[in-house]
């Protein structure tokens, strides 16, 4: 009987994002049955004490030139066939762009449920495992159980608190006997986004700004928050449509979901469209001169005034408690 949970990440050059040790705990609470990460690429075979740190048993380590550049029907094959081998009842994917691509494409593979963007993932009274997801664009969360014996969820980050086990993953080897020049689509490069900086999705804590910052120039002061602490840099949709940031920053409806702990909306209204891409925050900090901006409604905290002064005033306070 198929049981334990296969959890697939990504990694680069042995770097694992935090979601994957977030899903690996997650996994610790929900086994019965062994644990077992799967992941690709060059680089792969050195996560290998990270990931039994946070819970896996084993470990499938697809490091050979073959997964060196993404493929999502080249890796959903990979995936079916680690399926076969380890016959898991669950299988956990971020919720990232990466995870976002290639679980439907396993789901299609395996004729298995899926549901995409949880925020919860729990075990039922039955014994099988649910999911609480946000639908209409945040607006309400749905519980969801899948009917086929195979279950796959993909998780939003920052939803899960990680949690060290201690184990040491066994390596699993599993060939797949794939050759990539049979890969329909294959990624053939990847370009860094402006700046460098951390991928939104997954950022602790981001400062995002508004029309309210009024000149492309003017970003500067929120960089200089985002420094102090330490966050990624995020905006609404007309800042990004203006060409004042890039468009990955962009956060809404139409623009990325992020679930930061603490996410800084500066001299953003609060639309409707803005707020289904950051319900997820734990906390949301208004800073808007207008005391009737929607977003104090959803914030957590507000400060209403000028951003020009309070966030350098917020910066300089913040860089002041770290000396
Ligand atoms: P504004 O609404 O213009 O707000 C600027 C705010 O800055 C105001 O509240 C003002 O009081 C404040 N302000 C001004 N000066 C200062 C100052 N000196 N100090 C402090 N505060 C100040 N929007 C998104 O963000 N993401 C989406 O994904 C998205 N998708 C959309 C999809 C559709 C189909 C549609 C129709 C719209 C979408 N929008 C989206 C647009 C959305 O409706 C709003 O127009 C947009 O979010 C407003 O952006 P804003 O808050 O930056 O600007």
């Amino acid at each position: 009987m198929a049981s334990g949970i296969l959890v697939v990440f990504n990694q680069e050059g042995g770097r694992v994002r935090r979601v994957a040790y977030e899903m690996l705990s997650l996994a610790q609470k929900l086994a019965p049955g062994s644990i077992t990460a799967l992941t690709f690429g060059e680089g792969a075979d050195q996560v290998r004490e990270a990931v039994g740190r946070y819970g896996a048993d084993r470990v499938i380590l697809l490091s050979s030139p073959t997964y060196h550049r993404y493929s999502s029907d080249g890796f959903a094959q990979a995936v079916a066939q680690a399926v076969e081998a380890v016959d898991p009842e669950a299988l956990f994917f971020p919720a990232n762009a990466w995870g976002k691509d290639l679980a439907p494409r396993v789901a299609g593979l395996l004729g298995a449920g899926l549901a995409s963007d949880c925020t919860e993932v729990h075990r039922r009274e039955d014994g099988r495992l649910g999911a609480i997801r946000p639908i209409y664009a945040g607006k309400a969360y749905a519980r969801v159980a899948i009917d086929s014996p195979r279950q796959i969820f993909s998780l939003r980050p920052n939803i899960q608190a990680v949690e060290e086990s201690g184990r040491a993953a066994d390596v699993l080897t599993v060939d797949p006997g794939l050759d990539a020049s049979s890969f329909q689509a294959v990624v053939s490069e990847v370009i860094q986004s402006q700046g460098g900086q951390m991928e939104l999705t997954e950022a602790d804590i981001i400062v995002s700004g508004g029309r309210g910052i009024k000149a492309p120039e003017n970003f500067k002061v929120l960089e200089d928050l985002a420094e102090a602490v330490g966050a990624a840099l995020g905006s609404s949709r007309p800042v990004a449509d203006e060409g004042w940031v890039p468009h990955s920053y962009h956060i809404g409806q139409t623009g990325k979901v992020v679930s930061p702990t603490v996410y800084f909306a500066v001299g953003i209204s609060g639309a409707i469209q803005h707020l289904a891409g950051i319900s997820g925050s734990k906390y949301i900090v208004a800073i808007n001169n207008d005391p009737d901006a929607p977003i104090f409604k959803a914030a957590n905290y507000g400060i209403v005034g000028d951003l020009f002064k309070v966030v350098p005033a917020l910066a300089n306070e913040v860089r002041r408690i770290k000396q």
